[in-house]
């Protein structure tokens, strides 16, 4: 052979992993590196261990409505149990990614990758070469360089907080921020959510952001929005942000402010792999960057850093670069999920962006409690909102805020991808009793 490896993968996260031992199982002799645990964002520091303290801090509210049930519970909660119960399922996945590669054969170097030349990188010292290389490295949160800004965590170290603390102030109105406001503040901790904007949640529907601004402030989230942080100072008694709207003192401060793709140590240049101002690696349709025999997936090179892009796109391109794939990703109607509190489901377009495609939109929504909580104190409501062509009676979006969002929006993402109209949403029978029936009644 020529080279040591057929496909040599920069980082084990979920893209990477799956496009190593997928090439693999093609009879390609494959290895991946990775400095940390493997597993990546979503499985360490994301999705996974995010949902688990979402799981966890929703008993508070379950508590609560479990009363008016009958039920008379007396609940304290731990957080070091959580921590420790959370790493330990961690690293259960953990365990199951590695066996995944070492079953497939994936020869797992450990160290960070940095490029010596197009065919061959650096991994701790020692050099090795490949035919095709594939940069998965993923992202990392961002932190705007202001005064302070040393004393800001990032959701990384939110997932590993020593002791729960009594105050947090999160800055940012994305999805990060405003799921980390849903768990502390359903935890007991004061929650200030700050947002620079008039708005939070700039991008999805302006009715569903309104609506999970709301819920979010009346479960007792403080949301300052048109506040920006200036600087962070360290106080005898926590941290101070300096806002342009007077200062805000919480015990900790986080930051959620977007993230960067993991590039700066690969040595790109030394390959000549272009990047964009922002640092990710420019990819064709392809997924090949500047350089023919070298390709990138996921967070390092897409704006969807969703787990499940990730993985298809690398399992679609190793099908076509080994197996005589003709699959590419497909990037419309990808459904979404903000684990905030309440939950908001998401597939489609939004009102605005269908108004600003075609002439005649329709909408339809719906407010009103779960019969979950219908008889409790938890005064949470679910809003569900149609997008509609009138002219075509396509539904172009829908969206929910409420309990199971995601679990609904996973279902009907299906039909709207294959150009569900609204008639056949009514002509589908609902499930009584559902909170998702009242999309098929709308
Ligand atoms: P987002 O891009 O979603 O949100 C970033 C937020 O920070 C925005 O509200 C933005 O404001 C604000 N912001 C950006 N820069 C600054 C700044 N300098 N000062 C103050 N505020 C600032 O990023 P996240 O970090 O929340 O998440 C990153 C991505 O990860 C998401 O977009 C999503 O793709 C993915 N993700 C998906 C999840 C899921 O599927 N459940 C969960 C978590 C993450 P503005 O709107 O004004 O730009």
């Amino acid at each position: 052979m020529k080279y040591d490896y057929d496909l040599l993968v920069i980082g084990a996260g979920s893209g990477g992993v799956r496009a190593a031992r997928i090439a693999a199982g093609h009879g390609k002799k494959v290895a991946i590196c990775e400095a940390d645990q493997v597993g990546g964002t979503c499985v360490i520091r994301g999705c996974v261990p995010k949902k688990l303290m979402v799981y966890a801090s929703q008993y508070n509210k379950l508590f609560k409505a479990a009363k008016t049930f009958g039920w008379d519970i007396d609940s304290r909660f731990d957080w070091p149990t959580l921590l420790h119960n959370k790493n330990a399922e961690i690293n259960r996945l953990n365990g199951i990614y590695l066996n995944l590669l070492a079953n497939a054969g994936v020869a797992l170097i450990e160290g960070h990758g940095s490029f010596i030349d197009p065919h061959t990188v650096d991994i701790a010292g020692k050099s090795y070469s490949a035919e095709h290389i594939l940069i998965a490295t993923g992202g990392r949160p961002s932190v705007p360089d202001i005064p302070g800004s040393e004393h800001v965590i990032t959701s990384n170290e939110a997932l590993e907080l020593p002791a729960l603390p009594e105050s947090i102030t999160i800055n940012g109105g994305g999805y990060i921020a405003v799921e980390f406001a849903g768990i502390f503040n359903a935890l007991g901790v004061a929650v200030n959510l700050v947002y620079r904007g008039p708005q939070i949640l700039r991008g999805f529907d302006a009715e569903v952001a309104a609506f999970a601004q709301q819920s979010f402030a009346e479960a007792g989230v403080q949301v300052m929005t048109d506040t920006e942080i200036l600087a962070v100072e360290s106080t005898a008694s926590g941290l101070l942000c300096q806002t342009n709207q007077g200062p805000l003192a919480s015990e900790v401060v986080m930051f959620a402010t977007g993230r960067q793709a993991n590039t700066d140590r690969l040595n790109l240049a030394a390959a000549g792999i272009a990047t964009q101002a922002n640092g990710q690696v420019v990819v064709d349709r392809e997924q090949r960057t500047s350089v023919a025999n070298v390709f990138a997936v996921g967070d390092v090179c897409n704006q969807d850093n969703l787990t499940p892009v990730a993985i298809r796109e690398g399992h679609y391109l190793v099908d076509r670069l080994y197996a005589g794939g003709q699959q590419f990703p497909e990037y419309d109607h990808i459904p979404t999920t903000v684990f905030s509190q309440p939950e908001i489901g998401t597939c489609g377009l939004t009102e605005a962006d269908a108004r600003h495609q075609y002439p005649n939109i329709e909408c339809f929504t719906s407010t009103f409690r779960a019969m979950k909580y219908a008889m409790s104190e938890v005064s949470e409501k679910t809003f569900m909102k149609i997008v509609v062509n009138a002219d075509t009676d396509q539904v172009l979006g829908m969206h929910v805020v409420g309990a199971d969002g995601g679990e609904m929006i996973q279902g009907f993402a299906v039909a709207l991808k294959q150009g569900l109209t609204k008639t056949q949403l009514n002509r589908t029978i609902g499930i009584h009793p559902t909170s998702a029936e009242e999309f098929v009644t709308l």
